[in-house]
């Protein structure tokens, strides 16, 4: 990941660049992409770009927009792009997204203060009085679907959209390890007990910096029991007859579709 000086965009204007505003991102009207020529968003006047980072084959610009409209472009919510994007623009939303959102985040050095100044060609930062260094943020988190038969046990969370569950996730706490997780956030946001917790893949989530951990797992015993203020809502679901679920291109998403 490289900053490029704003006097050197020019010579970046044809590569395949992807604009970022937090978590919105700029696609083409008619095609509906968001991956674009650099000289796309510069050439719109509602749009500033603030800087440019380079990643391999792709440019990543962090932008801001007036609320003009332009009929050539428009702003989505990234999470939304996800549904129907493919692999490959699913991976350069998450990476952009992600790689941004930290670098926007991370300004001070958070041991003494002073600035952090970026690495040539690298993705961390350094502290240019006391030197640390800085990486972007994972936070690994766990997700996981409860079978019982063919049934799973799905939630919500009450910043959820409507209608829309999820399988159970929670962060992993220091010291613990990624199945201790499981058994304590199932326990913790739903009151059931687990077994049998079996991996099934990972994916970073920008949203705003985990590193999702998937499994499945066997029902061993309780009676669902939500606390009302972190899940307002869990319940049994049929697989053959679910309610609205995460958007296509995440884990959790996969996962349920997986069973
Ligand atoms: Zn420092």
């Amino acid at each position: 990941m490289r900053l490029i000086e704003s006097t050197q965009w020019i010579n970046y204007k044809n590569h395949n660049t992807l604009f970022v505003k937090g978590y919105d991102v700029l696609v083409d009207t008619q095609s509906l992409s968001p991956i674009m020529p650099l000289s796309h968003g510069l050439g719109h006047k509602q749009i500033t770009v603030h800087d440019v980072h380079v990643d391999h084959d792709m440019v990543f610009a962090r932008a801001s927009y007036s609320d003009y409209e332009c009929k050539n472009t428009h702003w989505v919510s990234a999470k939304k792009l996800l549904n129907h994007a493919n692999d490959q623009v699913v991976h350069h939303v998450l990476r952009g997204v992600h790689y941004l959102g930290w670098d926007a985040r991370h300004q001070f050095c958070s041991q003494c203060g002073a600035r952090l100044e970026k690495q040539k060609d690298l993705f961390e930062k350094k502290c240019v009085q006391c030197e640390r260094l800085f990486y972007p943020n994972l936070a690994p988190a766990i997700a996981v679907a409860i079978r019982r038969g063919d049934s799973i046990v799905l939630a919500r969370g009450p910043y959820f959209p409507k209608g829309q569950y999820s399988v159970l996730a929670g962060f992993v706490d220091p010291g613990e390890s990624a199945e201790a997780a499981v058994h304590r956030e199932v326990k913790e946001e739903v009151g059931l007990e687990v077994t049998n917790i079996q991996y099934v893949g990972t994916q970073s989530w920008p949203f705003p910096g985990s590193f999702m951990i998937a499994f499945t797992a066997d029902y061993a015993g309780g009676e669902i029991c939500v606390d009302g203020v972190e899940i307002e809502d869990a319940q049994w679901f049929e697989l053959s007859d679910l309610p609205d679920l995460p958007v296509r291109g995440s884990l959790s998403r996969r996962l349920i579709e997986g069973l």
